[in-house]
């Protein structure tokens, strides 16, 4: 048998032996103590087999071993705390507020020196490479949030690597159907599986990626020793929301690139920053390194905050809401939180993450919203 493609391993990958009697699904396993006498002791340290069945299933589809996380920041921070004392880190100006957050603060306690980038601006994140003191780490996030920045990742990963910097990609909006960061180089992936992995924003959790053994060791004791440490039922909950990640991103993106269209050409819409737009900056990249253009979108509604505020107030099928990445489509004015406004997120900007929804339904909802 060939080897199983990645729609397959999403559905297979992870579970029991086929054997008589064995479980189709991952036991859940909840317990945190066992009999003493021999392994396992306890669960923080030797996890679940539920635990165990998701991460395997992670760790076939990134193509490395995945490390869960209580939450996406959980995953961040311990990545963050693998970087020595004193070291730079290179890292978007523009990206997930709590990621950009947490630099500053480690910034503001003299634990990291940071040089923030605009990732899509590849000569610019060469030359802070490239700069003195070598940094550590690069930091990428593609596409950026929530202006849709598009990083050369092959190009940023050979200039990271050329002056000894490790390279990190926060890959939560691609979800492995889209992108394997591994395959293009980078050291370590990052994922919130709150979006897209879990897929139906009922539950918090992170990923950390790598094929790196050592690094993965070392990871392993940081989330033991910081206590980062997933929940069994959202293990349970993660798992099973992935069997479908293939047909969920297949359905989503789908309604994402008919929409964007249609958004494009609406004159109650000033831009759409959608990957999938011919003449979007960063079009060929994805169209070269991605498996498809994705559902996560940004529009700019025409008459200014107010009317991006209105069509928020007016949606009636999409709701409202932070978070991205599940069946449900979310809409959001991002410029409304202080630090998307302070990093220069237009005011009329609305961040879409599209569902899977039918689309003429998702279309009556929005052309009813923009009034
Ligand atoms: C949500 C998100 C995070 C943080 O993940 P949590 O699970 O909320 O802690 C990090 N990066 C990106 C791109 C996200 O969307």
């Amino acid at each position: 048998m060939s080897a199983p493609r990645r729609a397959t391993l999403a559905v297979s990958a992870g579970r029991p032996a086929h054997e008589p009697g064995n479980p189709v699904n991952a036991p859940i396993g909840a317990s945190v103590t066992f009999h003493a006498g021999k392994d396992p002791v306890y669960l923080r340290q030797t996890g679940s087999d539920v635990l165990q069945g998701l991460e395997e299933a992670i760790g076939a589809l990134e193509g490395g071993r995945a490390l869960a996380f209580s939450s996406g920041m959980g995953a961040t921070a311990a990545a963050l705390d693998a970087v020595p004392v004193g070291a730079v880190v290179v890292a978007p100006r523009m990206c997930y507020s709590g990621t950009s957050s947490l630099l500053e603060r480690h910034v503001a306690d003299g634990r990291l020196v940071v040089r923030f980038v605009e990732i899509s601006d590849t000569a610019a994140v060469v030359a802070a490479l490239e700069a003195e003191p070598a940094p550590a780490l690069l930091w990428v996030e593609t596409p950026t949030n929530p202006l849709v920045g598009i990083a050369d990742l092959p190009a940023l990963v050979a200039a990271a690597h050329r002056v000894g910097a490790a390279v990190a990609v926060d890959s939560t909006w691609n979800s492995p159907v889209l992108l394997r960061p591994l395959e293009h180089g980078a050291d370590l992936v990052m994922h919130s599986a709150t979006k897209y992995l879990g897929g139906h924003s009922d539950l918090l959790m992170g990923v950390l990626v790598t094929a790196d053994d050592a690094r993965f060791d070392d990871l392993l004791r940081r989330r033991t020793l910081g206590g980062a440490f997933p929940g069994t039922l959202e293990c349970f909950l993660a798992l099973r929301g992935l069997r479908t990640l293939d047909v969920r991103m297949e359905r989503a993106q789908a309604n994402a690139g008919e929409l964007a269209r249609r958004l494009d050409a609406d004159p109650r819409v000033e831009k759409v920053l959608y990957p999938g737009l011919p003449d979007f900056p960063g079009h060929d990249i994805v169209a070269r390194d991605h498996d498809g253009f994705g559902a996560m979108m940004s529009f700019l509604v025409a008459g200014g905050a107010d009317a991006a505020e209105a069509v928020c107030g007016r949606v009636r099928l999409v709701s409202h809401g932070t978070s991205l990445g599940g069946v449900e489509s979310l809409l959001e004015r991002r410029a409304r939180y202080a630090v998307d406004a302070a990093n220069g997120t237009p005011e009329n900007l609305l961040r879409f993450s599209v569902g899977i929804e039918h689309v003429e339904d998702l279309w009556s909802d929005l052309d009813q919203a923009l009034g």
